[in-house]
């Protein structure tokens, strides 16, 4: 999602002359774009503000000037603190007012010299979506935001203070956008939001659809081959959801979808409504309906209150779902939340030893599953160069990176590939199919 704002940060700014950059040094402006979910990602943004300073000094000096903004989660949650900690601030916004941007950097220009500080970290009544252009990306894989925000309170976490409420942007824009990406060059969409799988949004035949049934509407686009969608909830899984999955060759066989723990008794300090088994009902469901499908997921470990039993649980569900692909984290407390102030904390060094022990029987699972992938045929979208010639580099539709020897081409296609061999973490294949010639730009 911040990758996705970060362009639309761009985007609206080039109407103002901003063009990216690759470094801070000589930068008119540096906008930090940040992350609140773990306090490590937080405190992130305050050593790279002190490594910006230099710059910003640098440019002063020369008598010139360097603005800066903070963006994102932290914006959020820390608002006008920011300038305080940090005086070489000069903007600070949240993700739900960040299309206020070039408004407020005009105002800093006309000011220059007054040391103005502005913060804007509401929750606007304008729809953010309708002031921001159409995304200028043009590469076979695109992002697209369908729904912001999250009622679902886990007690662990920041999403709903700092991103808000749910909303789902309206059907009819959601498919606008599409057009335009696959008329960019997008062969394969991924749908955004913090509770993606919780969209349900106006119609344009004036009711409302489900988010299978915008799923559906999708894929009959014409040029468009895949479609993905992140994050979803497992209590926001629908039958009708499942059968999309069944019924629409264009979703992937690949699905994120976080469990956190294995432990009923830590599930239910998460908030996460929903037990272990329904959680493994879910999954059944899913493999029912799209046998090939693989599952990737989050976890947290250490979270207060875990035993040693607790986390054994995860443990063992996780070999029994076998996710391929996955991100787990110590528990991180975040102000504000209800788990920060939960009685029995557990210690870090048990938390240290828990993700350690946790990550090596996650990678075995994903290494035995590269390995069963030898040997098989899959679609692979071909996005960039490999580091020699007549090599590039695609992604399976299991997020793993493919090394194939092919023409310059295959780029931006999505072509037919056996698996020959494996790599650290990824795949070597062979072409199956030759690219299409016509499909180059
Ligand atoms: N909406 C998604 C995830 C959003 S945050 C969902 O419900 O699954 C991404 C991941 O960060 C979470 O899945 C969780 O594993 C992790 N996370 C969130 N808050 C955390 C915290 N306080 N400490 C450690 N990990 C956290
Ligand atoms: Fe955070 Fe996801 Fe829970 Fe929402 S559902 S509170 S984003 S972890």
């Amino acid at each position: 999602m911040n990758v996705y704002d970060t362009a639309r940060m761009r985007d609206i700014l080039a109407p103002l002359g901003y063009v990216s950059v690759d470094t801070p040094d000589g930068a008119d402006l540096v906008v930090l774009n940040t992350c609140h979910i773990r306090e490590k990602a937080a405190e992130k943004v305050f050593s790279d503000l002190g490594r910006l300073r230099p710059y910003k000094q640098a440019k002063v000096d020369a008598g010139d000037g360097m603005i800066i903004a903070v963006a994102g989660c932290v914006g959020q949650a820390e608002g006008d603190h920011l300038r305080q900690r940090m005086p070489i601030v000069d903007i600070v916004l949240g993700p739900q007012t960040y299309h206020r941007l070039p408004e407020m950097v005009t105002k800093i220009l006309r000011e220059s010299g007054q040391n103005l500080f502005l913060s804007d970290t509401d929750f606007p009544v304008e729809d953010k979506f309708d002031q921001l252009p159409m995304p200028t990306e043009d590469g076979p894989s695109a992002f697209l935001a369908i729904q912001e925000g999250c009622d679902r309170f886990c007690t662990y976490c920041v999403v709903p203070y700092t991103r808000g409420a749910e909303y789902a942007r309206p059907a009819l824009d959601v498919l606008k956008e599409a057009r335009h990406l696959i008329a960019n060059g997008a062969r394969e969409l991924t749908l955004l939001g913090q509770n993606v799988n919780a969209w349900a949004g106006a119609a344009p035949d004036g009711g409302d659809w489900t988010f299978a049934r915008l799923l559906r509407e999708l894929a009959d686009l014409p040029g468009l081959d895949q479609l993905r969608y992140t994050t979803s909830h497992p209590k926001d899984v629908s039958d009708d959801l499942i059968a999309a999955h069944r019924d629409i060759p264009a979703l992937v066989p690949f699905l994120h979808l976080p469990i956190q723990a294995g432990s009923d008794r830590t599930l239910k300090a998460m908030n996460r409504g929903h037990t272990a088994d329904e959680y493994m009902r879910t999954v059944d469901k899913f493999m029912a309906a799209r046998p090939d499908l693989k599952l990737s997921s989050d976890f947290i470990v250490g979270f207060p209150g875990e035993s040693d039993a607790d986390f054994q649980a995860t443990v063992d569900l996780a070999k029994d779902v076998g996710f391929i692909q996955t991100f787990s984290f110590k528990y991180s407390p975040r102000p504000g939340t209800p788990a920060a102030t939960m009685p029995h904390q557990v210690d870090e060094a048990v938390k240290s030893e828990r993700l350690t022990h946790l990550q090596e029987s996650l990678m075995a699972t994903q290494q035995a599953f590269n390995a069963d992938c030898v040997g098989m045929e899959m679609p692979i979208l071909f996005e960039r160069p490999g580091r020699f010639d007549g090599q590039v580099v695609g992604r399976s539709p299991y997020m793993q990176p493919v090394f194939v020897e092919a023409p310059a081409t295959a780029l931006g296609q999505i072509l037919r590939v056996k698996v020959i061999g494996l790599g650290g973490n990824s795949l070597h294949g062979a072409l199956i199919d030759a690219p299409n010639q016509q499909d180059v730009a």
